[in-house]
């Protein structure tokens, strides 16, 4: 593949009146993107004359959005996207942590396309950060991962390589927010592809009769979302073959793609390909996938992640980093050009998880996993970090967090799962003197402070007021018995 933000650029010449986007905001097309992603350039660069510094966008699906992300890369800034729903207090902290002195929003966005200027031209070296993506840490603030142009298209031309999008013609499901990796699958895809990107807003996956109303009108041919999102498409009896008579294939990413979900979307869907991939936003959105396919769904009860890209490597080590058996557990280290050079002015946290594998960037993901038969597959985390209907969580970021409240000492977070499947979090608080154990009102009050730090998917359904937490013998909080308290 060429340079990424020429191939992408090269739609506005060639198909200036294609549309790139869709949303209820409205339709943008390429010759729109190509110009408005010139004009935040400039901006960029005059607000920013000495430095390569951070510029972070707040917006939801709207096009600016994307015209703001390729403007700040071509005037050599990595973007940090936020999602409109998150917390001013958590906003302030990503912005403290990127060290960002220019931050863009929708209205300021618009202000620069009225005045149309050119940017001066740089150009990016593939060792060039070229977005930020922040993720929940566990010890209380948000890191941010830093993505190379060179992460990014080692990603987008494997992908290339497996699927053979036709140029100019598909139409990519634009699910998660700007602010989460997923959403980098399907929108550099359809950039580069001259596709067309369908957003879904959060108000739509909210109300189920827009939200198939906008899937039966959208002509998606390429599906992008976490299999959660999915689980919950398939709830409609009408979610087949008539509503999506285009759609070519299923790409999952983010969670286990549990194997009644595949299969029922293979029966529902029967030419249309169904594939899992697997990776962090640290490894630039996915490193292994693999077709599901009858035969795979008959041979293995739970599914596996699949094969790494060809230019990168997974390796399971045991607890003292040695390579494992074939079929035995272990950590997966992932290493290739898709991993990141670490977290964005956190060489402490950085040091930890990232480090060179005979000379090639390597992660060490926290992810459990075997290989049986050449296949990777997940087996769950070595420490506490959950996801939750697709969103990743660090119960310590929870309890980080909820420690900040007025009137809270202690608290503990615990997953609640069903069917093998996180479906909420519940916490556990020790409040001040002052807070009488089992007080519903004050419980209350403690998780709305929380949701003024905490992005909503992060804030736990339940919040119990204990007097004190129970202690396995060793002394440690026994968050098997909390468990219990909602299993009965
Ligand atoms: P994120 O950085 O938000 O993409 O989350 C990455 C984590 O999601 C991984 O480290 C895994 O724990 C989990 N994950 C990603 N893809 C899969 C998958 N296909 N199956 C199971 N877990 C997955």
């Amino acid at each position: 593949m060429r340079d990424l933000l020429s191939c992408i650029d090269s739609w506005s010449q060639r198909a200036p009146e294609r549309v790139a986007h869709v949303s209820p905001s409205g339709r943008l097309s390429y010759g729109e993107l190509g110009r408005g992603s010139a004009a935040v350039a400039a901006l960029v660069q005059d607000a920013l004359p000495d430095d390569r510094s951070p510029v972070v966008v707040i917006g939801h699906k709207e096009p600016e959005m994307l015209i703001a992300f390729l403007g700040s890369a071509r005037a050599g800034h990595p973007y940090v996207p936020i999602d409109i729903s998150i917390p001013s207090h958590r906003i302030r902290e990503v912005i403290q942590t990127a060290g960002a002195r220019l931050t863009l929003t929708v209205e300021t966005i618009r202000e620069a396309l009225e005045l149309a200027r050119t940017p001066r031209p740089v150009s990016l070296a593939p060792s060039d950060p070229f977005y930020v993506m922040f993720t929940s840490g566990s010890t209380g603030e948000p890191k941010g991962v830093t993505i190379t142009l060179g992460c990014l298209t080692s990603f987008v031309e494997w992908m290339l390589a497996e699927h053979c999008f036709r140029l100019g013609g598909e139409v990519f499901l634009n699910q998660a927010p700007f602010s989460f990796d997923l959403s980098i699958m399907d929108t550099y895809l359809s950039l580069v592809t001259g596709g067309r990107l369908v957003s879904l807003t959060s108000d739509e996956i909210a109300n189920p009769r827009q939200l198939f109303e906008a899937l039966r009108l959208s002509g998606v041919t390429t599906w992008v979302s976490t299999p959660s999102f999915a689980q919950l498409c398939v709830a409609e009896p009408t979610f087949g073959r008539e509503m999506l008579p285009s759609l070519r294939r299923f790409l999952f990413c983010g969670e286990t793609l549990p194997s009644h979900l595949a299969a029922q979307l293979v029966e529902r869907f029967p030419e249309t390909a169904v594939w899992n991939t697997y990776g962090p936003t640290e490894a630039t959105v996915a490193t292994t996938s693999i077709r599901i396919d009858r035969t795979v769904l008959e041979r293995y009860p739970v599914l596996p992640v699949g094969r790494p890209k060809p230019d990168s490597s997974v390796r399971i080590v045991d607890s003292e980093d040695q390579v494992v058996l074939h079929g035995q557990r272990g950590e997966i280290i992932i290493a290739g050009p898709n991993v990141s050079p670490g977290y964005l002015n956190r060489p402490d946290l950085s040091k930890r998880r990232f480090f060179k594998l005979d000379g090639v960037q390597a992660y060490r993901t926290g992810d459990r996993g075997h290989f049986e038969d050449d296949l990777l597959f997940f087996d769950g985390r070595v420490d506490s970090q959950v996801k939750l209907h697709g969103y990743r969580v660090e119960l310590g970021d929870v309890e980080a967090n909820l420690r900040q409240v007025t009137g809270v000492c202690d608290a503990i977070v615990i997953p609640l799962e069903r069917n093998h499947q996180i479906h909420a979090l519940a916490a556990f608080v020790v409040g001040s003197h002052d807070l009488v154990p089992d007080d519903f009102e004050s419980a209350q009050r403690i998780r709305r402070a929380l949701a003024e730090r905490l992005p909503s998917y992060m804030v736990p359904r339940v919040v119990r007021l204990v007097s004190s937490l129970p202690m396995t013998a060793n002394g440690k909080v026994d968050r098997r018995k909390l468990a219990q308290e909602f299993t009965g």
